[in-house]
């Protein structure tokens, strides 16, 4: 489904990603781990175009959108993404933020885009939160309703960049759920973790990067069973 090949990033002479290949399956779940600052969130940013990268190239659906020809605006609509800090727009309601990209970016009408939005937001607990507005929900269920925004689109691929790491431990439980839930629904996601015990569980890919190299990749039960790079081995150590 996705195909990243030896992509570089360098911000001004400080090389990020050093040539990355990273391939995702449909129905695939990919954590990303490693130490702060070795790139995790910098590689889901190109992957979802917001960063242009200094070389190699990403396919998608076998489609290559790092082609200047492709149109960004069409790649970011199939790839939702949702970040530490929720950004949902406060001066406008739950429904409203759900809605805003289907309505805008794919031109559905408001009654279809609401109808899905509340079926999302039933599926995941939410539906009597459609009215609200951002600051009186709990940073829990902005998150989950960040997830659902996200969803709107109707993705291809979802990529979650520590999305639990702004919450209170009581809340982290219930946005994992929604990312459990995402899995049984069969979503292909990248998502970039601290959480150790929560990549174990529900990744069946793990990558670990280090200072922008992908050291190792393999089953979640091979990395944190039987890590096969020292450096892999030393951070699990670190973090365990
Ligand atoms: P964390 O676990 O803390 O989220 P990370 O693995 O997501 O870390 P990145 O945010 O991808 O790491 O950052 C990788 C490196 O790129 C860091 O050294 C960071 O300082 C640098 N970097 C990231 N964004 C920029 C930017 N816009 N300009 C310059 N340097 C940047
Ligand atoms: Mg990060």
């Amino acid at each position: 489904l996705l195909r990243v090949e030896g992509v570089w990033k360098h911000y001004h002479r400080h090389s990020v990603l050093r040539g990355i290949d990273l391939e995702v399956r449909p129905h695939e779940v990919v954590c990303l781990i490693g130490a702060s600052g070795s790139g995790k969130s910098t590689l889901l940013r190109c992957v979802n175009m917001l960063e242009t990268i200094d070389d190699g190239s990403i396919f998608l659906d076998g489609r290559e959108i790092t082609d200047p020809d492709v149109d960004e605006d069409e790649v970011r609509r199939r790839i939702g993404i949702v970040f530490q800090a929720f950004n949902l727009f406060p001066h406008m309601t739950v429904l409203d933020n759900i809605t805003l990209a289907p309505r805008k970016v794919h031109k559905v009408g408001r009654a279809q885009a609401e109808e899905h939005a509340r079926d999302l937001l039933a599926r995941f607990g939410l539906a009597d939160k459609a009215g609200a507005y951002p600051d009186r929900l709990s940073g829990g269920q902005q998150q989950r309703v960040a997830i659902i925004r996200a969803l709107a689109t109707q993705p291809r691929l979802m990529l979650l960049d520590e999305v639990t790491s702004a919450l209170d431990p009581a809340l982290v439980k219930e946005v994992l759920g929604i990312v459990r839930e995402l899995k049984e629904g069969e979503m292909t996601m990248i998502l970039a973790t601290h959480e150790m015990s929560f990549a174990r569980e529900i990744a069946d890919t793990v990558c670990f990067l280090d200072g922008g190299v992908l050291r190792e990749r393999g089953t979640a039960e091979q990395i944190f069973t039987d890590p096969r790079d020292p450096r892999t081995r030393d951070f699990l150590r670190s973090v365990l």
